[in-house]
């Protein structure tokens, strides 16, 4: 199948699963290492949305992409390096992954140079030990209150990648407990739960996942 008939397909199903909670899911087509050619094809299809994971990789990519094809949308899901948060704050509409306090105020300077608005998630560890990235539970609160100090950052929701790659139903624990944490601060702006990937995103959005993360199931393996 092509790209774009696989993105048809992964989109049918996440609207088929969505339906069945009540509630809007998007589709993010995770990109990483994979050729500008494809990502074309569903650009040329009306696909907005892709997720890239090394700065130094997408740039190219979205330089290319944004100068052929209108209102796309880069998402950043990778771990943040502070040294390449400069070009992150330029490039990507919304960044999954802020995982620490300390890159707040440095994602907010740039914001502000650029006279940007950026849209943030903190990606959370609900596994601890098994999981390198995300912040715990405890300090989520206190994550929270520090990120809606800053006016050039906006925080629009929570990210979450669960630790077992090989058997899915143990995640779905994980998703619940992501869940709850997100419906204790949702509100109009506070809305998206990003989680769920090629193996696992139908029991993400059965658990309440509004945005999933789809690369291998659309793309093929990556390169
Ligand atoms: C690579 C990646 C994905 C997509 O994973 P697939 O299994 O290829 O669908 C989703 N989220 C993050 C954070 C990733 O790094």
């Amino acid at each position: 199948m092509s790209v774009i008939e696989n993105y048809n397909e992964i989109l049918k199903e996440v609207k088929e699963t969505a339906k069945k909670v009540n509630h809007h899911v998007d589709l993010l087509a995770v990109s990483k290492t994979q050729s500008v050619e494809k990502m074309e094809e569903l650009a040329l299809n009306n696909v907005k949305m892709f997720g890239e994971s090394k700065v130094q990789e997408a740039l190219s990519k979205i330089e290319y992409l944004s100068s052929k094809y209108n209102n796309l949308e880069f998402h950043f899901i990778g771990k943040v390096q502070t040294n390449k948060l400069k070009k992150i704050v330029e490039y990507f509409s919304l960044i999954h992954s802020v995982d620490r306090f300390d890159i707040l105020p440095i994602i907010d300077k740039y914001a502000c140079e650029l006279n940007k608005n950026q849209n943030i998630l903190i990606q959370i560890n609900i596994a601890n030990e098994a999981q390198k990235n995300g912040i715990e539970p405890v300090l989520l609160d206190e994550m929270i209150k520090s990120a809606l100090n800053y006016k050039n950052i906006t925080l629009k929701g929570l990210m979450f990648m669960p630790p077992y790659e090989e058997d899915v139903s143990k995640n779905i624990p994980y998703f619940n407990k992501a869940a709850s944490l997100f419906q204790k601060y949702k509100n109009d702006t506070f809305n998206i739960l990003s989680m769920g990937m090629s193996h696992d995103f139908k029991d993400a959005v059965m658990c309440g996942a509004t945005l999933v993360r789809v690369g291998t199931s659309i793309f093929g393996e990556r390169v």
